[in-house]
């Protein structure tokens, strides 16, 4: 059963859309896809209870619950998140890319990173499934 609040879509139907956004804006694409993710994140953090371990730690479990992947928090500090993704779904649509692809991933982990970290920082997709990676890894970066 879907979750409220959500509806159902293929990954196949997203990454139509990121392939064809991306053929006609090129590299801008990605930060229009991790804007999409940041305001699904943002709702999905939006009211979350507990300390920032606890926040951080029920994102992830509900990014796996509807499909996004098996989500790993390697690191949270006041000033740092790191997370790894086994399994992403966009990946796995896209295909074989030179670039990372998990921008909707990036982007709610960039929300997520707002809600609980010192300040907003932006979130970097440093290794992904899609260039041949194990498995996706998101960073905020240190600026
Ligand atoms: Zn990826």
């Amino acid at each position: 059963m879907t979750p409220a609040g959500y509806i159902l879509i293929r990954p196949e139907t997203l990454v139509g859309v990121q392939k064809a956004v991306e053929a006609a804006m090129g590299p801008a694409a990605a930060d229009c896809l991790a804007a999409g993710g940041r305001a699904g994140g943002a709702r999905a953090t939006a009211g979350a209870a507990g300390d920032a371990t606890a926040r951080v730690r029920r994102l992830l479990a509900q990014g796996a619950e509807i499909g996004w992947g098996q989500f790993t928090l390697e690191r949270l500090t006041p000033s740092a998140l790191v997370v790894s993704v086994t399994g992403s779904p966009f990946a796995r649509a896209y295909g074989g890319a030179t670039a990372p692809v998990c921008h909707l991933t990036r982007g709610v982990l960039e929300a997520l990173a707002t809600a609980v970290l010192d300040r907003p920082r932006s979130v970097s997709e440093t290794a992904c499934a899609a260039m041949g990676a194990a498995r996706c890894r998101f960073e905020t970066t240190a600026a």
